[in-house]
């Protein structure tokens, strides 16, 4: 125990998180040669082609210091909001952290909020000022930055550059020196900690814990506390580059179990493993059950393919328990699923993978979050979707989530970006001025709100200086509204959205001309219409056009007609049947980017 340390490495994306975990691993001999490609730790191809670590792993390295053997246990944290559980799980499992900054950026709010988390924790933090390499390094400034955080002197604060290798050998020395080893107790019962799992075609579930007290061994009969199912612990192990089998894991190690388990929805992260014979008397603290907070239809462009949707998302949800789907009919789209996710990069990662790795042609419908329902005859319900909402009579008052948002950015940017929270119906809570001429700016907003571009307009109005991150905090009263839209007269269920009474009005305008403009003209004209209830609030008309594609071949050359009509009837294809008005498929998202 003495001679382990456990940490992980906390930064705001970009700032050189799985480069410099690279470098360790390069350092200690964990990786070597063949197996040296770049960002070890990113393994989805998904993950690496964005640059962002989606699930937690972990990875063991030996390191002498001072003639002595360490074994460190790098725990790695997902970089996003949406998993911001996992993180906080993650970082519970850990004694310490790197905490990684740019030395061209500074401190963003990703920096901030997940330092949070590790100072809520007790981590010790050891600050890393990265890409110390770059000429536009402002490590003076920088450091000014990380002493006022987290009060840290000056001298504590390691330079670093993940790409020349400076300051690692000191990193791995400070991790050793600065950082307390694990304490517990051997002689207890068995509790360990479940930080991540992962799906395994072969294996089935592999679980990721560290052990906080007592010990495991191979073949033990274990219990995971919060869903009281039992389990013989065929292998357990710790994860060097690859799992290697242990016939032991004591007080302070990180390792994993497979058990036998088949799908990710019963193990739980944040659950607690302990022994069925003796067990512990307590869980450990924190557990939280991960809900979706996003939802959104997912349909098969064509019909047929719903059976092979049902299959494709429920192996998706094999390896990703926080994904959650129940069957779901729409009059304009057919048969498909309410999906639910833990945010919007959650929502974007699952529909690529089924283009990806699973070719599914799909629509996905405007996302909502999760809005909690009370009738007048005092029953409370959470609504996943629109057409959940009660009728208006029997409608007491619905609350939406809130979030704490952070912004840091550059003064000059203020102005603007006040402009559209206040849009976006947000509380400003708190400004402060930091060093550099920098703001952070807290403000309380609605969740639904930032669903809707709220990050890519913030991005474009501060030219991409400006940082983001938030946390939920409960939910609140909201005056909502339904906004039906309606084609020719025709409500189409797939294109109503829940919207503040403040904005509707607003919102169904604009919501009229962007369908005007993605709606291509027919041969007859289509009314678009906006309504709250049975009142119109908005009106456009699509002109009907006679369209013959056929025209500019002079009659002439057949064969170049029959081309022309077959890319006419593939262009088709990525339309929707709306009662007699064909619809793309981005029009069913156009809410999403309205300007
Ligand atoms: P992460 O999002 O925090 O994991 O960041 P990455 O490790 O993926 O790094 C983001 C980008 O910065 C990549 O293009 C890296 O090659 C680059 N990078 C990371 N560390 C350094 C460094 O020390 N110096 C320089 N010049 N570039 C770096
Ligand atoms: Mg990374």
């Amino acid at each position: 125990m003495e001679k382990i340390r456990n940490f992980c490495i906390i930064a705001h994306i970009d700032h050189g998180k799985s480069t410099l975990a690279d470098r360790l691993l390069e350092y200690t001999g964990t990786v070597t040669g063949k197996d040296l490609q770049a960002q070890v730790l990113d393994d989805m191809d998904l993950e690496r082609e964005r640059g962002i670590t989606i699930k937690s792993h972990a990875i063991q390295m030996d390191y002498t210091y001072e003639g002595q053997k360490y074994t460190l246990n790098l725990i790695d944290t997902p970089g996003h909001v949406d998993f911001s559980y996992e993180v906080s799980r993650s970082i519970a499992a850990c004694e310490g952290a790197l905490l990684i900054v740019d030395a061209t950026q500074g401190i963003q709010a990703q920096t901030i909020s997940n330092l949070y988390l590790a100072l809520e924790n007790n981590l010790e933090i050891i600050p890393v000022l990265n890409k110390m390499d770059m000429p536009n390094a402002m490590p003076e400034e920088v450091k000014d930055q990380i002493v006022e955080l987290i009060g840290c002197k000056r001298e504590e604060i390691i330079e670093a550059s993940g790409k020349t290798g400076l300051g690692v050998a000191e990193i791995l020395q400070a991790i050793i020196t600065r950082i307390p080893h694990p304490e517990g107790s051997p002689t207890q019962p068995l509790q360990a900690l479940i930080f991540d799992s992962e799906f395994n075609s072969f294996r089935g579930i592999i679980t990721y814990c560290r052990i906080i007290n007592g010990r495991l061994k191979t073949g033990d009969l274990v219990k995971f506390v919060n869903t009281g199912k039992e389990y013989v612990a065929d292998e357990i192990g710790v994860l060097r580059l690859r799992p290697e089998p242990r016939n032991e894991l004591e007080t302070g190690d990180v390792g994993y179990i497979i058990s036998g388990i088949k799908t990710s929805s019963e193990v739980k992260v944040g659950d607690t493993i302990t022994h069925v014979e003796n067990p512990c008397d307590v869980a450990i603290d924190g557990f939280e059950e991960v809900k979706p907070m996003v939802f959104a239809g997912i349909y098969p462009i064509d019909a047929e393919d719903y059976e092979d949707l049902r299959a494709s998302i429920e192996k998706l949800q094999l390896n990703d328990a926080s994904l959650t789907f129940e069957p779901e009919s729409s009059a304009a789209l057919g048969f498909g699923f309410r999906c639910g996710f833990l945010g919007m990069l959650h929502m974007e990662i699952i529909q690529e993978r089924l283009d990806r790795e699973f070719d599914m042609n799909v629509i996905t419908t405007v996302p909502n979050v999760m809005y909690i329902a009370h009738t007048t005859k005092g029953e409370v319900y959470e609504m996943h979707n629109p057409s959940d909402m009660p009728s208006a009579n029997a409608l007491d008052f619905i609350e939406e989530p809130f979030i704490r948002a952070q912004i840091i950015t550059p003064a000059d940017y203020i102005g603007p970006i006040m402009t559209l929270c206040l849009g976006k119906r947000g509380i400003l809570i708190n400004q402060q001025y930091h060093t550099g001429g920098r703001i952070e700016i807290t403000y309380e907003m609605p969740l639904g709100e930032i669903v809707f571009d709220f990050y890519d307009k913030l991005k474009s109005i501060t030219k991409g200086y400006a940082s983001f991150d938030y946390y939920q905090i409960g939910y609140r009263k909201a005056n909502l509204v339904k906004l039906d839209i309606l084609l020719n007269g025709e409500s189409v269920d797939a294109l109503s959205a829940l919207i503040h009474f403040d904005n509707a009005y607003a919102f169904g305008r604009r919501i009229c001309e962007k369908l005007k403009e993605l709606i291509p003209r027919q041969q007859f004209d289509i009314a678009v219409q906006a309504a709250i209830g049975a009142k119109v609030i908005a009106r456009e008309t699509i002109k009907a056009v006679r369209k013959d594609v056929t025209a500019k071949c002079y009659g002439g050359d057949i064969s170049r007609k029959r081309k022309l009509l077959e890319k006419q009837k593939k262009g088709k294809k990525r339309m929707k049947q709306i009662g007699n008005v064909e619809v793309p498929q981005k029009a069913f998202l156009a809410v999403l980017k309205l300007d």
